[in-house]
């Protein structure tokens, strides 16, 4: 029996009889079976209504609205309708329930109790209008100190004597999260990677191989080694800017992937060189990986296989320990290490572990960021900082807590068009984003994706000049680490010691 039946649905459907015209355009694009026609009408199931809103943005006559069913539960301020949701559904399925996008649970974000600093009178800020403030980013390992050597016939001619590890330069200080083809679809995919070489930037391909059809797009690509090896091969590890070696992703700590076999369509197949129809599992640990020493070996296996020519990073998801991790993957030869937050994105994981596992990224990123830096490390590794990173607000104050580069993914699903609903898990989705159904995937036109992605990561980077120009700095690598330009406001004392930075008033 449908929980409708017997416990109130989350949204309730709304049809004006008066404008609909009974086109059924509604039923063709409604992707979860939520709208029917009866021969006379429009029926809606509000049960398996997932508030996508597709239906109220393709009806022509505007007679659609979808609201939030508040109809009849009592409230209660600790059995919230959210906890009592969970139970109903437990109570209904006896399993695991899986979501999608990031932690949803109303915990108070750390980046909005932090304030940036901006210049008065003793000193200058910089106009960016008139003058160049760099936003350009090396990424990959850098030489703790430079070598010079000057010629003994004649002192002016002076050269470089340090030899550089593989590392590339990009524009913004920005990354695209990793999101493979498999838990996006083919259309977003291409998208995404069109507009990271357009401006520029990096992109993951997650863990699910590289398509042929993107290998143009390599020079702007990290790839990602996980423990199911999905699509690993030597054009695949040739064909990229980066490899990162996945143990971790923030929105699911100590859990591995799962993409069911219903969803391994010939493209997916053939990307992930796994059997059509078969699941692509890859489990939480490495089979190879037990210790940081043989997390070194596969490093120093991939540079070898790469013949050295490009950055070798490692992601690990935020946990309370990835200060020391952090310290251990640095010694172990790692050009880069990637920090993934409690909030992080995903496509499909245990809704206990996305809402319940890991830590906040603002103090990972600031205790990863100091105890390199006690260390004697933290110069020679490009930081990767992303679990929610919403807006560009969000990315300068990672960048100030000690980020080189800030990662995201669901800003750029809603650049996309993504309403949210977290349904990615179940492949339907209706806005042709997080789905492998022919049908769907078509809904999102390349071009018009591409171009919004474009167009936020502009705004974000011209913001970032705006804020490094009122703080009179000239250069993103400048404000990197420079806590003091941060405030705190929040009501935790003990959070701004962790994150290093004084309250507000100090
Ligand atoms: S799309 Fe709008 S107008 Fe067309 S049948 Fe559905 S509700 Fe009616
Ligand atoms: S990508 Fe699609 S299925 Fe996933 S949250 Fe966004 S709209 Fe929903």
């Amino acid at each position: 029996m449908s929980l409708s039946h017997i416990f109130p649905t989350y949204f309730k459907i709304e049809i004006d009889r008066d404008l609909c015209k009974k086109c059924k355009r509604c039923t063709n694009h409604c992707s979860y079976g939520a709208l029917s026609f009866n021969g006379e009408r429009i029926v809606a199931e509000d049960d398996k209504c997932v508030a996508c809103q597709r239906c109220v943005t393709m009806c022509p006559g505007k007679a659609i609205r979808v609201v939030r069913n508040e109809s009849y539960l009592p409230p209660h301020g600790n059995y919230t309708r959210r906890i009592r949701n969970i139970i109903w559904a437990q109570s209904g399925n006896g399993g695991v329930l899986l979501s999608a996008t990031g932690n949803d649970r109303p915990i108070r974000s750390i980046f909005d109790d932090l304030l940036l600093d901006a210049c008065q009178v003793t000193n200058p800020a910089i106009d960016p209008l008139r003058e160049t403030i760099e936003t350009k980013v090396f990424f990959g390992r850098r030489p703790n100190k430079l070598d010079f050597s000057m010629d003994e016939g004649d002192p002016s001619k002076v050269s470089l004597k340090t030899e550089f590890y593989p590392h590339f330069e990009i524009d913004m200080p920005i990354m695209v999260g990793h999101m493979s083809l498999g838990s996006i679809s083919y259309n977003a995919c291409m998208a995404i990677y069109q507009a990271s070489k357009e401006l520029n930037i990096l992109a993951g391909s997650g863990e699910g191989g590289l398509h042929p059809d993107f290998y143009e797009y390599g020079p702007n690509i990290i790839s990602e080694v996980a423990s199911g090896r999905f699509g690993v091969d030597i054009n695949y590890l040739h064909n990229v800017a980066g490899l990162e070696i996945k143990i971790g992703q923030g929105a699911k700590p100590g859990h591995g992937g799962h993409l069911p076999g219903e969803k391994v369509n010939t493209l997916i197949s053939q990307t992930r060189m796994i059997p059509k129809g078969s699941d692509a599992l890859s489990p939480y640990p490495h089979h190879d990986i037990y210790s940081i020493e043989d997390l070194a070996q596969l490093i120093a296996a991939l540079k070898e296989a790469t013949r050295y020519k490009v950055p070798v990073g490692v992601k690990i998801a935020a946990v309370h320990n990835s200060a020391p991790i952090a310290v251990g993957i640095v010694r172990g030869g790692a050009d880069f290490l990637t920090l993934d937050g409690f909030r992080g994105g995903t496509g499909a994981a245990p809704r206990i572990i996305r809402d319940h596992a890991g830590i906040p990224i603002e103090l990972a990123i600031a205790s990863v960021d100091q105890r390199l830096r006690d260390e004697g490390l933290r110069d020679e590794i490009t930081l990767v900082a992303g679990g929610s990173i919403r807006y560009s607000a969000d990315l300068i104050k990672a960048i100030a807590l000690g980020a080189d580069v800030g990662m995201c993914c669901l800003p750029v699903l809603i650049a996309m068009g993504c309403r949210m609903c977290q349904q990615c898990f179940r492949g339907l989705c209706s806005w042709g984003i997080a789905t492998q159904n022919e049908y769907l995937v078509k809904r999102l036109d390349i071009d018009v994706a591409r171009n919004r992605i474009i167009n936020l990561f502009h705004s974000w980077n011209e913001e970032l000049k705006e804020v490094l120009g009122a703080m009179g700095i000239d250069s993103v690598e400048s404000l990197r680490s420079n806590r003091d330009r941060l405030r705190y406001i929040g009501p935790n004392p003990r959070i701004a010691e962790i994150l290093g930075v004084k309250h507000a008033g100090e």
